[in-house]
């Protein structure tokens, strides 16, 4: 099946009524017809369902279907994108463990590399993920995961898949990649070596803003040895209801992202040309600083576009201030088009020096685009471009 129509019928478990649309088993546990049966499937000799912590029918379609679009062996979905990157983080180390990490992340991310993984005794280097010396020159003997995300979040930079893993691989590392910038349908980061890819499903998986949730990919090895007791012990599993929303968004994904990345395109290359915008940044634009990179690792630039307004934080605000349908929001992949100051929202908890190393500006604004009609966009953008002179 090529990906839109595994995307619509890949992972289908139907009943014995079987109905068409994806069924919804809103239950915690199973009853098993024996005793004997009980026995057999705790010991796993009979592969049914135990407990919904454990898994769950509908969970698992949802499971099974990400495994379809990513061509990975195994999934476990989670209940939100920080659930998966804080246990696929955790499933590979334990104290005495380092991780080298690039510094560009989305802020609960950082916080759980740089705060969390420290309290119990994981140190973590902060590496500039374009610098591929750096990553070789963080490497410890003791050095056991390479985390990063590209593009990244919120400055669009993009990182090179391919040879960090390679690096990861010959100091005997596993490379962690959260890829939900890029989307499922435009970066495979599997096809470069990754070794487990995380998604915060909440993003363009949903897709209409509704529910939280998140997976983990990886080999049925590696989720066996690493992922599999620490989720069904520790309990960070996916709502049988957001697995169903997430199943219906998964249906409808490839319309969404194809036609999101072309109004993320057109209006990057409308903001680069306005005077009151100083640039735009967009990982296919020629301007890009990594364009070339982003052409070879991507099947298009994605969803979101960073720009910055001259005139700083106060020009951002009035900008911002005066958009009637693109809203205000620090989500992203959502039907609606929504716009953030990253300094004063996702990156405030940053010092000032730590957000000017990130290339983070006063002036800077992250938009996601949404569904809306393109030239209905242009015209709330050229709107707000209006009110930073009047
Ligand atoms: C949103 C996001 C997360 C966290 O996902 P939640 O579902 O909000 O927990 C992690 N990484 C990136 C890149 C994100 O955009």
């Amino acid at each position: 099946m090529k990906p839109a129509t595994a995307l619509v019928h890949g992972g289908s478990l139907r009943s014995s009524f079987g109905e068409l649309s994806e069924a919804l088993y809103l239950t915690q546990s199973f009853a098993y017809p024996s005793a004997e049966a009980a026995e057999a499937r705790f010991k796993g000799e009979d592969p049914g369902f135990i407990y919904s912590r454990f898994s769950n029918p509908t969970v698992a379609m949802f499971e099974q279907r990400m495994c379809l679009l990513e061509g990975a062996q195994a999934a476990r979905a989670t209940a939100s994108g920080m659930a998966a990157v804080t246990a696929a983080m955790l499933s590979q180390v334990r104290a005495g463990d380092h991780v080298v990490s690039a510094r560009a992340l989305f802020g609960s991310c950082l916080y759980v590399v740089e705060e969390l993984l420290p309290r119990f005794g994981v140190e973590t280097t902060l590496v500039d993920g374009a610098d591929i010396a750096q990553w070789k020159k963080a490497v410890r003997k003791e050095t056991k995961a390479f985390f990063l995300e590209t593009p990244t979040n919120p400055g669009l930079e993009v990182y090179d898949i391919k040879a960090i893993a390679d690096v990861a691989h010959e100091a005997g590392a596993k490379l962690i990649v959260d890829n939900v910038f890029a989307t499922p349908l435009l970066q495979k980061p599997f096809e470069f070596g990754a070794d487990l890819v995380v998604y915060s499903a909440t993003k363009h998986i949903d897709g209409q803003g509704r529910c939280l949730g998140g997976v983990i990919l990886a080999s049925q090895a590696l989720i066996d040895e690493t992922l599999h007791n620490l989720l069904r012990q520790t309990g960070p599993a996916l709502s049988p209801f957001n697995a169903w929303v997430l199943l219906k968004g998964l249906e409808t994904l490839p319309l969404r992202v194809a036609r999101q990345t072309e109004s993320a395109a057109r209006i990057a290359d409308f903001l680069a040309a306005q005077k009151g915008v100083s640039r735009a940044l967009y990982p296919f634009r020629d301007d890009h600083p990594q364009a070339a990179l982003a052409k070879r690792q991507m099947l298009g630039g994605g969803t979101l576009v960073c720009f910055e307004m001259r005139g700083g934080k106060e020009a951002a605000f009035k900008f911002a201030n005066a958009l009637e349908i693109i809203k205000i929001s620090n989500n992203l992949g959502d039907a609606k088009s929504l716009i953030t100051h990253p300094a004063t929202t996702t990156h405030q908890r940053l010092a000032p020096e730590a957000r000017a190393k990130l290339g983070i500006s006063d002036g800077m604004l992250r938009l996601s685009l949404g569904l809306e009609d393109i030239d209905d966009l242009i015209e709330d953008l050229e709107f707000g471009l209006r009110a930073l002179s009047a």
